[in-house]
């Protein structure tokens, strides 16, 4: 992968580009596609930003999304997209298997890649990028890249929003411990810019259906189980469950971690049964790494902190592996 810095020369034409992210984008997925888009666009390129399927509700305002093609929803016009770009960038995935349908087209395409992440062990599929896992989030190093461009002037109240987004949601508002002094410095920027941070705050985490808040009781009473002998917890919902609350695309987002909140908690599971697999979620307080825990026994990968993963074992099985694995690797 050569540096990101060489993509400098090849942005002085106007450009087509295609930008995408991974499959059930968050908050920094989405802000650092669109974040860029804006910035390219500035530029005098053509940006479209294609999300690999739907987003959550609660990024729905988020400026650009209207322009946003969803690959599921818009395979042709999107296809036709890639077919016509003139460069690709992925932003906060390395690996293509995490665009889910988009994995095959992105490999069988010919036309330069360029990656801006922060997950660890990029694949070797990118033309030109920066990976660095000890930033906070993509959306810092879409910032990083667009001051390294020397285009701070341009960052404007929509890229303000959408960096801001994946910076705060990446971070849990700021309290991880990757949030680093550069990161405030950023919010600060963006603050002395004009952004409005509360009302980003209120459409991210406080708009929510009266259904999900109720789900979120139901979930912590029935089906969080707290096993204190590995200072763990697991909850697990089937289909059944999600059924049940009509449970919408991102109810379930952020309920993995609401275990750690509870003292002595240092390692929490969410399994969560959908149509064609079962998606694990994990998040731990301190040491234990769950990036290498979701690498070694569930087909995924992450942060430190933060990881996920998948199975084709059913929802059932997977409960009862994923108890044997804990009573084996005891999470301190
Ligand atoms: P979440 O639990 O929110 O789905 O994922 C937490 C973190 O782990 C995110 O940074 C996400 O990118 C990463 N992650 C989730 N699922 C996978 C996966 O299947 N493979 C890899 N490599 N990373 C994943
Ligand atoms: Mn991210």
């Amino acid at each position: 992968m050569l540096p990101i810095s060489d993509v400098i020369p090849l942005l002085q034409s106007p450009k087509k580009i295609f930008i995408t992210t991974h499959h059930k984008p968050d908050g920094d997925a989405i802000g650092s596609m669109l974040a860029l888009c804006h910035y390219l666009n500035k530029k005098g390129h053509k940006t479209t930003a294609v999300s690999p399927g739907d987003l959550p509700d609660f990024l729905e305002w988020m400026p650009g999304v209207e322009k946003m093609l969803n690959y599921e929803a818009q395979p042709k016009e999107s296809l036709e997209v890639l077919k016509n770009a003139d460069i690709i960038i992925g932003v906060d995935f390395n690996d293509f298997n995490r665009t889910k349908h988009l994995e095959q087209p992105l490999g069988a395409a010919t036309q330069p890649k360029i990656l801006i992440d922060h997950h660890l062990f990029p694949k070797d599929v990118w033309t030109y990028g920066i990976c660095i896992p000890d930033k906070s989030s993509t959306c810092e190093m879409v910032y990083d890249f667009i001051n390294l461009c020397g285009d701070h002037a341009l960052i404007d109240l929509d890229m303000a929003a959408c960096l801001y987004t994946g910076l705060m949601t990446d971070t849990g508002s700021f309290k991880f411990p990757i949030t680093t002094a550069a990161v405030h410095f950023m919010a600060a920027n963006l603050k002395q810019l004009g952004l409005d941070h509360t009302t980003i705050h209120e459409a991210v985490y406080d708009s929510w259906s009266e259904g999900r808040m109720k789900f979120l009781g139901y979930v912590l009473i029935e089906r969080m189980e707290v096993i204190r002998k590995y200072n763990s917890a697991v909850i697990a919902l089937s289909r059944k469950d999600m059924n049940l609350f009509n449970v919408q695309n991102g109810d379930t987002e952020g309920l993995v971690n609401y275990p750690l909140s509870i003292a002595g908690i240092k390692f929490s599971t969410l399994i969560t049964e959908r149509s064609d697999e079962v998606k694990m979620s994990f998040r731990s307080k301190g040491t234990f790494d769950v990036s290498n825990f979701a690498r070694l026994y569930f087909d995924g990968g992450g942060h430190f902190n933060a990881s996920g993963g998948r199975t084709k074992t059913s929802f059932a099985e997977t409960i009862v592996y994923f108890k044997k694995i804990l009573s084996d690797i005891h999470p301190k």
